[in-house]
């Protein structure tokens, strides 16, 4: 027998899947950051800061999804390829410099047998492998650079992965001072506008989350038009 069930009713429990997976919406104090915002524009920064995030928007949340798959992938195939006690996801990332907080937690990191680090892997979902071939994102080298930072290390790699064909792109990175230097001065503008009240213009060139932002339908960015 073939019993009726409603498309709607299907991307509903799909919703609510991606819906419960979201952290709850917060609001946060000026100068605490995620390691994600050092890739984020500074008027993403502000809106998350002052009015904390609104409900997660569909796209925000498929991408959210996205990112998870994707990395599990690449957690599982790092543990068939080594060994589970070598893989570690999720290692606590802290910053406290120049007055800032900046926290986080790594993709897969891969440990050497005695316990330190040899690999902190950035997993990233991508569908234009081509695209990236000459570089990686810089928003994605900046979350690197907090990962590095916080644990203590000059190399990391940022790996992106097709969602659905599974072809992989790697990059290696290196620790870079006058980029690190870079990001805390855009976290550190970020912060004086914050407390100023004073919207940051739009950033395209650390806007890859335009496509699902949060903000995007107060944020009016000239490039939506
Ligand atoms: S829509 Fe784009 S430019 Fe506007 S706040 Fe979001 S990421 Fe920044």
């Amino acid at each position: 027998m073939v019993t009726q069930f409603e498309d709607e009713e299907g991307d509903e429990i799909i919703r609510n899947y991606f819906q419960s997976k979201m952290q709850k919406p917060r609001k946060r104090s000026n100068g605490k950051f995620w390691v994600s915002d050092l890739g984020t524009c500074k008027r993403y920064m502000f809106y998350n800061t002052v009015i904390g995030r609104s409900e997660p928007s569909l796209e925000s949340m498929k991408n959210f999804e996205w990112g998870n798959r994707v990395e599990d992938v690449w957690e599982q195939a790092l543990i068939e390829k080594y060994n589970k006690r070598l893989v570690k996801n999720d290692l606590e990332a802290k910053i406290f410099e120049d007055g800032f907080q900046i926290w986080g937690y790594t993709d897969p990191v891969l440990l050497k047998p005695d316990g330190t680090i040899d690999t902190i892997w950035e997993v990233k979902g991508a569908t234009n492998l081509w695209a990236r071939r000459a570089s990686p994102a810089d928003s994605h080298r900046a979350q690197l650079h907090g990962y590095m930072k916080a644990l203590d290390q000059s190399e990391g790699k940022i790996i992106y992965i097709h969602p659905t064909h599974f072809t992989t792109k790697t990059y290696e990175v290196e620790f870079d001072d006058e980029f690190w230097a870079h990001l805390l001065q855009r976290l550190g503008e970020a912060k004086d506008l914050i407390s100023d009240k004073v919207l940051p213009k739009p950033e395209k060139d650390y806007s890859p989350k335009c496509k699902w932002c949060d903000y995007q339908d107060i944020c009016e960015a000239e490039w939506f038009d």
